[in-house]
């Protein structure tokens, strides 16, 4: 038996705490995990509450990410002891997830842990930090430099929107945050922030296809009309990697800021992203993401405490990183 937490559909209510799993009851696959921390996503809300009907079948183990040590493998890529990571893959959506104390799962998912990081600050970083981080490596695939201009990072102080502030800063970019806290400014320029901006800037739809130029790259986890207000502000070339929906999954706009600035629009996706991709992003933490600032923008908590935080970051109330210590007692 292990400790996980269980989402039930009871009758139509979706109901999320903490309960004993027979291990018979783990999916099949080739390595199985005794997993040491989860996380708190944007989608962990979702399933947790059952918002967006991501999960099919119930009883559920939610947790889109974990990082722990091998207790069985059948890959011959992994043995007994090694320190692994899972992100993405539909874990914790379509099969049973990493907020448990025990999680099985394809090899071929898996990502060693780098050797200059421990199993919680693989967490810390979680699906929200390698998200950042692909789309950082999407940007400057475009070209991107410290040079180009001014970067902007939208629903700055969440998870992908604090880890990407901290790696572009880092990069020597000249980094515009935007949030909705007013609580937060002081938070955001202890990650790098050089200005802090309110993202009512950004909330109303916009007037015309083309504003004054100003951005020269974009991480976006808000969409909606934040993300259409922000093409028609790029800069002549400019790119905007375009991650989430926290504010949004429909986007108005016109082909004009592309037909006339050459602005690029880049989707992000860390679900099912190549390995190859994976384990270069999870490198470039070592020289990208300063630990100091990872630290200060994530908090530890315990399985129990995960339902009440599914619910708040949903109404975008959760800062920065939530770490889950799966076996912390309860
Ligand atoms: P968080 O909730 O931690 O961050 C989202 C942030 O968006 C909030 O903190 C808030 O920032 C801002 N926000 C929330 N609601 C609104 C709103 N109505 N209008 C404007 N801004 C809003 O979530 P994550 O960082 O975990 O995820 C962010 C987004 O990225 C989600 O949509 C998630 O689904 C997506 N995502 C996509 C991935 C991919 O592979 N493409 C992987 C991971 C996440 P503030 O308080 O600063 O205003």
């Amino acid at each position: 038996m292990f400790k996980a937490l269980v989402t039930e559909n009871a009758g139509g209510t979706i109901i999320t705490s903490v309960a004993e799993m027979d291990e018979a009851r783990l999916p099949p696959g080739t390595v199985t995990v005794a997993v040491e921390y989860s996380t708190v996503n944007y989608k962990d809300g979702l399933v947790c509450t059952g918002a967006g009907g991501l999960v099919k079948q119930y009883p559920h183990v939610p947790g889109i990410d974990f990082a722990g040590t091998v207790i069985k493998s059948a890959d011959p890529k992994y043995q007994v002891g090694d320190k692994v990571i899972l992100t993405g893959w539909r874990v914790g959506e379509v099969r049973w997830g990493g907020l448990g104390q025990k999680a099985v799962v394809d090899g071929d998912w898996l990502v060693p842990l780098p050797a200059h990081l421990t199993t919680r600050q693989a967490m810390a970083i979680g699906t929200a930090g390698l998200t950042a981080m692909l789309a950082v490596m999407t940007l400057e695939a475009q070209d991107l430099t410290p040079k180009s201009g001014e970067v902007l990072v939208t629903g700055a102080a969440g998870g992908v929107g604090s880890v990407a502030t901290a790696i572009l800063a880092k990069r020597g970019y000249q980094v515009i945050a935007s949030t909705g806290r007013a609580d937060a400014h002081d938070y955001l320029k202890s990650l790098g922030a050089a200005t802090v901006i309110d993202r009512s800037a950004f909330s109303e739809p916009a007037k015309r296809p083309l504003e004054g130029e100003r951005w020269a790259a974009c991480v976006d986890s808000v969409g909606g009309n934040t993300l259409a207000r922000v093409l028609a502000q790029s800069k002549y070339g400019g790119s905007v990697a375009a991650v989430g929906l926290a504010g949004g999954s429909k986007l108005e706009t016109t082909v004009i800021p592309f037909l006339l600035r050459g602005v690029k629009l880049l989707g992000i996706d860390s679900v099912m992203c190549p390995l190859p991709r994976r384990v270069e992003a999870w490198g470039r933490m070592q020289s990208d993401l300063p630990l100091d600032r990872l630290e200060a923008m994530t908090v530890t908590v315990r399985l129990d405490e995960v339902p009440r935080l599914a619910a708040e970051i949903l109404k975008g109330q959760v800062r920065g990183r939530v770490v889950v210590d799966v076996n912390r007692s309860l």
